[in-house]
């Protein structure tokens, strides 16, 4: 695979420390940084990489404009506005937007789909843990699996320790309980999902994309 000059937008935080490590054992060449102590550049990234906060997004926009740089965008807790703000922008420029990077969490949506789709009248929870520091609440992997559930039920959030990422849906009739977990056992796991967005992204003209489409769109 040749060298590719990628921009990290929340570049000092826990997974841009991930994303970077991971990108410069792949051989790729770090050409723009910027978190809250500013901006560093020393090229035009082929790829711009956010993971930060949602007060970063009109930012990132701007210099995905600027510098024609398709987009990998991984921070959650946007505003429906946001969301839009970002559709606009691939119609342009190429995007991969997902809550979620990891290939199990792909897995459980397809179950999930499976099971609420064959066990209509059985009940639905979800529930989410999550590190102390994380901001929003619920995670941006939840809704995405209430989504995928297509109806409006229950999340219940946890807050604690440094745990990644933990999510659970549990399907309940009378008599049985039927319960899916999906564990983040290292942030890695996310880096190693944006690399396969990375790779898929710089071939595209424009677009929105899901991590679905990068692990299951033939190109
Ligand atoms: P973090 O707090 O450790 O890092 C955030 C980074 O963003 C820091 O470098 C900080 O300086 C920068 N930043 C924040 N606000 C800024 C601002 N207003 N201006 C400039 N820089 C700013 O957080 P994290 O744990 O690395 O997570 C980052 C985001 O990624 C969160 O939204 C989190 O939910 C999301 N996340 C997504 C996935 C996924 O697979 N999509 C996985 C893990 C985390």
């Amino acid at each position: 695979m040749r060298m590719i000059k990628y921009g990290l937008v929340g570049a000092s935080g826990r997974m841009g420390l991930e994303i970077e490590s991971l990108m410069q054992e792949a051989g790729n060449k770090a050409v723009l940084k910027y978190d809250k102590s500013g901006l560093w550049q020393e090229g035009t990234p082929e790829v711009l990489i956010d993971f930060s906060s949602p007060e970063t997004l009109e930012k990132t926009l701007h210099l995905a404009r600027e510098m024609n740089s398709p987009l990998v965008i991984g921070t959650t807790g946007y505003t429906d506005e946001q969301l839009s703000m970002i559709n606009e922008v691939s119609q342009k420029i190429p995007a991969v937007l997902s809550y979620n990077y990891s290939v199990g969490i792909q897995m459980l949506l397809k179950c999930v789909e499976f099971l609420s789709d064959n066990l209509a009248d059985w009940d639905i929870e979800i529930t989410e843990t999550h590190h102390r520091f994380k901001k929003d609440k619920p995670s941006g992997t939840a809704l995405m699996l209430r989504n995928a559930i297509g109806k409006d039920v229950g999340i219940h959030s946890l807050r604690i320790g440094n745990i990644a990422g933990e999510h659970s849906v549990s399907f309940g009739g009378l008599g049985e309980v039927l319960t899916l977990t999906h564990s983040a056992t290292s942030r890695r796991t996310f880096a190693e999902g944006v690399l396969k967005a990375v790779n898929f992204i710089v071939q595209k003209e424009f677009g929105l994309y899901s991590f679905k489409d990068v692990l299951f769109q033939n190109n």
